[in-house]
């Protein structure tokens, strides 16, 4: 390891690779809620991802280096125990949905730390454009993150989940409730839209 340039291109090839992996495991966590707000906001994070992996395409264009072949085992992993979710219950049920959003939220965790990171490193050797890209990205991340702690506090958890468990509903905030719905609303409607270009 030469440097903190050497390093970062290291982490990148590695957010790289997850990147892809994500993008090929989100159509099936789409495919697999039951919940259509879970459905939308998989399905927008599907699209934003397909982004990601054009900017981080453009950051090795703008550090002159080819995108290598590598493994990120971390994603490999986290998309690993969401596919055990689907092998352990064959059917859509809210529960199932609840557990899938806690896979999925490992993911989005994982990669808020690795683009902080990276973003970090870019910012340590002053290079502002990559930084900036890096930025946007990890924007995307924290909101996608956000986004499933809403679905599941605004809804999901209150309904499917606790009728199953038979326990009584919590008084619920009704603020929170709505600027949920609100946010939902917002999401489901570029989804739509990302439906129909299809
Ligand atoms: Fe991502
Ligand atoms: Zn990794
Ligand atoms: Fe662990
Ligand atoms: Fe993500």
């Amino acid at each position: 390891m030469k440097g903190i340039k050497d390093l970062l291109i290291e982490e990148l090839y590695d957010i790289y690779s997850a990147e892809e992996q994500i993008v090929e495991a989100l159509p099936k966590m789409v495919a697999a809620s039951e919940s259509p707000d879970l459905k939308k906001a998989f399905q927008s994070h599907l699209k934003e991802t397909k982004g990601q992996v054009q900017r981080l395409k453009k950051i090795f264009k703008i550090l002159k280096v080819e995108k290598k072949e590598k493994l990120c085992k971390a994603a490999k992993g986290l998309i690993q125990e969401c596919k055990e979710v689907l092998k352990n219950s064959k059917t859509k049920s809210a529960i199932r949905d609840a557990a899938l959003i806690s896979k999925a939220q490992r993911i989005e965790h994982y990669e808020i730390a690795a683009y902080g990171t990276v973003r970090t490193f870019a910012k340590e050797i002053d290079l502002d454009t990559i930084v900036d890209l890096l930025q946007q990205t990890l924007d995307e991340e924290g909101n996608a993150d956000k986004k499933l702690t809403e679905i599941a506090e605004g809804g999901l958890l209150k309904t499917g989940i606790n009728q199953q468990a038979n326990m009584p509903n919590e008084k619920s905030t009704k603020t929170n409730r709505s600027k949920t719905s609100t946010r939902t609303n917002k999401k489901s409607t570029s989804s739509k839209k990302l439906a129909a270009a299809r």
